[in-house]
């Protein structure tokens, strides 16, 4: 099943329990509109053409909103999926935008400093009449961060000749961005884990195992270990480090840093001393190991569709934390639910970074800036209100927390639609 179908898939079955009309059902699983160029730049010293993509899920709530990621798989489907769950995502959290997405198909690892300004630029410049502080707001996602939001933003004015800083979120705070984006997505998904522990009474659950180490994965790790909780494993594409008396994460980051990856934390590096692998008691093992390693909870914050039906029943944890999008296949999720694993949805669970995003804006077309204690617990607020409301509504319907938040979050949608008129005719 590709991406978007797997989304739709949720969608049907939240527009049928909603009570909607199949016409309903297909206008609420179509993207309003779909924009695709080809940006002609140099990569790797090659002049190449890359595709290019926004994908406008529905603005029935409010402006597009969502992320841009710079991957070599972010073709459209997978595009238009992403922008289906934001929609999904911004119901969810009961935020006044739509969804979006974007996507420039390349692998940004091949790509020097000069040609990724180039590639933003370029992407910004052929996306300006689509983007818009009132029309459609990008943001990071995959492989692109501040600096890029910075370019993007920068090639976005000089094009309509105007300054704007609300069209685009997820800048450095110097260019109007907001205290607490750059962990928000981490935060969001610690708030909502505090949330679920607090209401399950659990004190017992504390060993985590995390499947990237970017921001989201990172910023987790820290947070994480901040609170008291042992963080047995870390990965990235180059491996899993795993300790079962607790990894040290500001240190692994350190070797990230240094290295290039969390293995090389462990691997001596043109001769410098690596850190003592026996003295901490770590293993390296493969990348993929990480999901099945034993723990109480499982943060998968890397890429979508890690955990299939393959590798979904040898999979130890009780809880999983969705930090990535779209990280368990359907079938893989139908097998954690009678394994009895409870999942902490995506449209949810890394909610924390469209959240502060929307304060971003917010705070952007106010021309009035909150300190960051203003925005944390503005975001604590936020999550812990949805999370209540999906955890009654699952307990009522008898269903999981994600068929919840597609109920709700399709719900409000279709709500907005039928004010509007938009499913007359
Ligand atoms: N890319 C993030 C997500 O998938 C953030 C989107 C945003 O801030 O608009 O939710």
């Amino acid at each position: 099943m590709t991406p978007i179908e797997q989304i739709k898939q949720h969608i049907e079955k939240a527009t049928s329990a909603n009570g909607l009309t199949e016409n309903e059902s297909a206008v609420l699983t179509t993207p309003f509109a779909v924009h695709q160029a080809e940006l002609s730049v140099s990569l790797s010293g090659e002049s190449v053409s890359l595709p290019a993509y926004r994908v406008q899920f529905n603005n029935a709530r409010g402006p597009y909103k969502g992320g841009i990621r710079f991957h070599q798989d972010a073709h459209l489907h997978e595009v238009e999926a992403l922008a289906a769950a934001m929609a999904v995502k911004c119901a969810v959290l009961d935020i006044p935008l739509g969804g979006a997405k974007g996507g420039v198909q390349f692998n940004p690892k091949m790509a020097s400093k000069v040609e990724l300004e180039q590639i933003s630029r370029s992407y910004a410049e052929a996306m300006s009449d689509v983007f818009g502080v009132d029309h459609d707001i990008p943001a990071p996602d995959v492989y692109t961060n501040p600096q890029i939001m910075s370019w993007m933003l920068d090639a976005y004015e000089k094009k309509v000749g105007r300054s704007e800083p609300g069209m685009i979120t997820g800048k450095p705070l110097a260019l109007g961005g907001s205290h607490g984006r750059d962990t928000a997505t981490a935060q969001g998904g610690v708030y909502l884990l505090q949330e679920y522990l607090t209401l399950h009474g659990d004190g017992s659950v504390n060993t985590v195992a995390i499947q990237g180490f970017g921001n989201a994965g990172a910023n987790a790790a820290k947070l994480l270990h901040e609170l008291g909780f042992t963080i047995v494993a870390v990965s990235d594409s180059s491996g899993t480090l795993y300790a079962p008396q607790g990894l040290d994460p500001y240190a692994i980051e350190r070797g990230k840093k240094d290295t290039g990856s969390v293995a090389g934390t462990y691997q001596s590096v043109d001769g410098d001393a690596a850190r003592g692998i026996e003295q901490d008691g770590v293993e390296i093992l493969p990348p993929d190991a990480v999901l099945t390693l034993s723990c109480d909870i499982l943060i998968p914050a890397a890429l979508d569709n890690v955990i299939t039906d393959k590798n979904a029943n040898a999979v130890q944890a009780s809880l999983i934390l969705e930090l990535a999008n779209n990280p368990i296949t359907p079938e893989a999720d139908r097998i954690l639910t009678q394994k009895g694993v409870t999942v902490l949805p995506d449209v949810l669970a890394n909610a924390g970074g469209v959240v502060v995003s929307y304060f971003e804006w917010v705070q952007n077309r106010q021309h009035h800036y909150w300190e960051l204690f203003e925005v944390q617990s503005r975001l604590k607020d936020k999550i812990s209100n949805a999370f209540v409301h999906l955890h009654d509504v699952a307990r009522e319907h008898q269903m999981t927390y994600r068929d919840a938040a597609y109920l709700v979050g399709v719900g409000r949608i279709a709500e907005a639609m039928h004010l509007r008129g938009c499913f007359d005719g």
